[in-house]
């Protein structure tokens, strides 16, 4: 794969562009990649670039990267990205072969912004070969936390956190000992539900999960921050990533998303991230780790915003938020059960089959039936973690058909 692309183009240049591949390139996060990358420069040179249904939007993408491999993952589409590529020399592929290939074409850093449980193969290929990889996607902790962060140590890769808590965390850090860390704190918006009823929550419809009053971002984490799932899952996602337990882990919910995460030391000493909510500051600080390169990211102008609230989480009305803090401590295969469940639950919201106040009450059955069952031993390789993620899909699906909130007509 060697060729002389944009690289051997730049004589000029300082240093030589750092290579990119952009798992997820259609999606939000991989917008937001490539809108920062073009406005690089000759700073990037994107390798390869993949998504998973719309050729056209991958085709666009590829071309305005100057890509040199563009991988669908849905094979349907394979002629339409040939078509919409004609004329160029990007190397049209389709499959989920072709986006691993894409995940392994050598490069600095690999942004992995597939989302959901679609993600982990790739990322988890990336990463095997050694590669920095930008993680956009928490499932891949979440399904797969011990396989991951396993496997990063064993091939020499390194993660870096997009997800913006984890982002500002990872930088409000530092080089700190870990002993000397006595609390990480993240912050959660509260959601687009947050001043409501429980029941107002339970009955609400997708187009009001999908009103996220502060952060733009792709349908499935919109609904999951609706009903604090998704801090849920970022408490997983920050134990693995930072490699402390359940025990020193909190969120303080925060409506202005200014601060965005916060490290207190035994020192009494407490740093913090701050930044305006906007997704381009934690891509932009991975893409360029460990320097800093300028982005038209928003600024943050704390005296227009004025005033920074900060209030505890409420259980009772965001039952997600418990169920997933309950997992987090009791952990096993837990975190597993509970993000395959979620997965199919938010699915099914989406596609109105069910309220969303029964997403909390399927993810809580599914982890209370994993352990009655007794099958709740921690999946420590990628294989045993996805075996469990597709045997609890199945069975998430198939009770969720026999219970009277599900609409008839889907039965
Ligand atoms: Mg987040």
């Amino acid at each position: 794969m060697e060729t002389a692309g944009k690289a051997r183009r730049n004589p000029a240049a300082q240093e030589e562009p750092r290579r990119v591949v952009i798992l997820g390139a259609t999606g939000s996060i991989g917008k937001s990649t490539a809108q920062i990358i073009a406005g690089a420069g000759s700073a990037f040179q994107v390798e390869a670039v993949a998504g998973g249904r719309d050729p056209l939007a991958l085709a666009q993408v590829a071309r305005a990267l100057g890509a040199k491999f563009a991988a669908l993952a849905d094979p349907a589409g394979y002629s339409r990205l040939k078509d919409a590529l004609a004329g160029t020399d990007i190397i049209p592929a389709s499959g989920e072969a072709a986006v691993i290939d894409a995940a392994l074409t050598p490069a600095d850093i690999v942004m992995a912004a597939i989302a959901g449980t679609a993600g982990v193969r790739p990322t988890f290929a990336a990463l095997s070969a050694g590669r920095t990889v930008a993680l956009a996607n928490k499932e891949c902790l979440v399904c797969a936390g011990t396989a991951f962060t396993c496997k990063a140590a064993s091939a020499g890769a390194r993660l870096l956190p997009v997800d913006s808590e984890h982002n500002a965390i990872f930088q409000a850090l530092g080089s700190a000992a870990l002993e000397t860390v006595e609390m990480i704190t993240l912050t959660a918006s509260g959601g687009p539900f947050w001043t409501w009823t429980g029941e107002a929550i339970a009955r609400a419809a997708p187009e009001q999960a999908l009103t996220h009053p502060n952060w733009s971002m792709g349908p499935k984490v919109t609904v999951d921050s609706a009903g604090l799932m998704n801090k849920g899952l970022e408490l997983i996602e920050a134990h693995h990533l930072f490699a402390v337990e359940a025990e020193r882990l909190s969120v303080v919910v925060h409506p202005q998303s200014v601060v965005h995460g916060l490290v207190s030391f035994t020192d009494g000493s407490v740093t913090a991230g701050l930044a305006a909510p906007d997704m381009k500051v934690p891509i932009g600080h991975c893409l360029s780790f460990p320097q800093r390169r300028a982005t038209a990211a928003r600024r943050l102008d704390l005296t227009a915003i004025g005033r920074l609230t900060f209030e505890l989480p409420d259980f009772a009305r965001f039952p997600a938020l418990r169920i997933a803090t309950d997992t987090l401590r009791t952990g096993q295969g837990l975190p597993t059960v509970m993000n395959a469940a979620n997965e199919v639950a938010v699915d099914a919201f989406l596609r109105r089959l069910i309220p969303f106040g029964e997403i909390a009450r399927i993810v809580e059955q599914a982890c209370e039936a994993a352990l009655a069952g007794g099958a709740t031993r921690e999946p420590v390789t990628l294989e045993d973690a996805l075996a469990l993620d597709t045997a609890v899909r199945e069975k998430t699906r198939s009770s969720m058909r026999q219970q009277p909130a599900f609409l008839a007509q889907a039965r």
